[in-house]
C-alpha cells in the first residue's frame, strides 16, 4: 500500500517536472495587483508643428503590410481599421527616439467576449515593443497584458481606459536601446507612456522585447518602423504623429 502512494507521488512529481519545462504563455502572465481606474479628461492633443504626421486620414500613404506588399486596413471616416486576417502594418518610415501621439478604439462587443479577445491590437515601437491595445474598461485580464501594459513587462500604474467605441489615446516618450558594435546590449529601451493624458509608465526600463511566450531578450537592431497589429480584432486608429526625439 505504502508502495504505491510513493510510485504514485514519483509519478505525479515526475508529471509535473515535465509539464513545467513546457514553457506557457501562462507562465508569464501577472494578475496582481489590479490597477485601479481613474477616469481621464475629455481633450484630444493637435500636432506640433515638428510633428511627423503618419497617418493623413485618408490614404494609408506611408504604410506598408509587415508580410510585403501594401496595407491592406481600412481607410474611413479619417480613421484606419484592422481589417482582420490582412496582418500587422507598419510605417516606411523607421525611427529612433520618438514621442509618439496615437488615437484608438475598439468596437463594442458583446459580453461573451472577454479578456484578451476584446478588442486586441497593439502599438509596436521599433515593431518589438507593444504597449498593449484592449478594452480594458470593465475586462479584467492578466495586469500585463491589459490596455496600456508593456506586454508582460510593465503593468500600468492606473486604468485610464474609456469605455469601448470611444477613442483613446497614448502619448509615448520612447527611448531606443543602445548596442555595441559587437551586439551587446549598451542601454535598454526605456518608455514613459500616459493614456487618456494620464501618466500609467513612468521612464519605465523593458527588459527585450515583448514577447507572447516566455522571457524578453534583446536581438541588436536599428531604427524601427511603427507597427500596428492584427489581431483579428476590430480596432481603429487615428491622428498618428511623432517627433523626433534628436541629442538624448
Ligand atoms: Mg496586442
Amino acid at each position: 500500500m505504502k508502495k504505491t502512494i510513493m510510485t504514485m507521488l514519483a509519478a505525479a512529481v515526475l508529471c509535473a517536472t515535465s509539464w513545467a519545462e513546457a514553457v506557457r504563455p501562462e507562465d508569464t502572465e501577472v494578475w496582481e495587483p489590479v490597477p485601479k481606474h481613474v477616469r481621464p479628461g475629455a481633450t484630444f492633443a493637435d500636432p506640433p508643428e515638428d510633428a511627423i504626421i503618419l497617418f493623413d486620414g485618408e490614404t494609408l500613404n506611408g504604410w506598408e503590410s509587415v508580410e510585403g506588399g501594401p496595407a491592406k486596413w481600412i481607410v474611413a471616416n479619417g480613421a484606419l481599421t484592422v481589417a482582420p486576417g490582412t496582418g500587422d502594418i507598419r510605417t516606411t518610415q523607421k525611427f529612433g527616439d520618438v514621442q509618439l501621439h496615437i488615437e484608438w478604439r475598439t468596437a463594442h462587443l458583446p459580453p461573451e467576449k472577454k479578456g484578451q479577445d476584446r478588442g486586441n491590437s497593439g502599438v509596436f515601437l521599433q515593431e518589438r515593443y507593444e504597449v498593449q491595445v484592449l478594452d480594458s474598461f470593465d475586462n479584467r485580464t492578466y495586469s500585463n497584458g491589459q490596455a496600456g501594459a508593456i506586454y508582460k513587462q510593465h503593468i500600468p500604474l492606473v486604468n485610464a481606459s474609456r469605455p469601448a467605441g470611444e477613442w483613446q489615446t497614448y502619448d509615448i516618450v520612447f527611448i531606443a536601446p543602445r548596442f555595441e558594435q559587437d551586439g551587446t546590449l549598451r542601454s535598454p529601451a526605456r518608455m514613459t507612456v500616459f493614456h487618456n493624458g494620464v501618466l500609467i509608465h513612468h521612464d519605465v526600463e523593458l527588459r527585450g522585447t515583448t514577447t507572447y511566450i516566455g522571457e524578453p531578450s534583446y536581438e541588436p537592431h536599428g531604427d524601427g518602423a511603427l507597427r500596428l497589429q492584427d489581431h483579428g480584432h476590430i480596432v481603429s486608429f487615428r491622428n498618428i504623429w511623432v517627433r523626433k526625439l534628436e541629442g538624448l
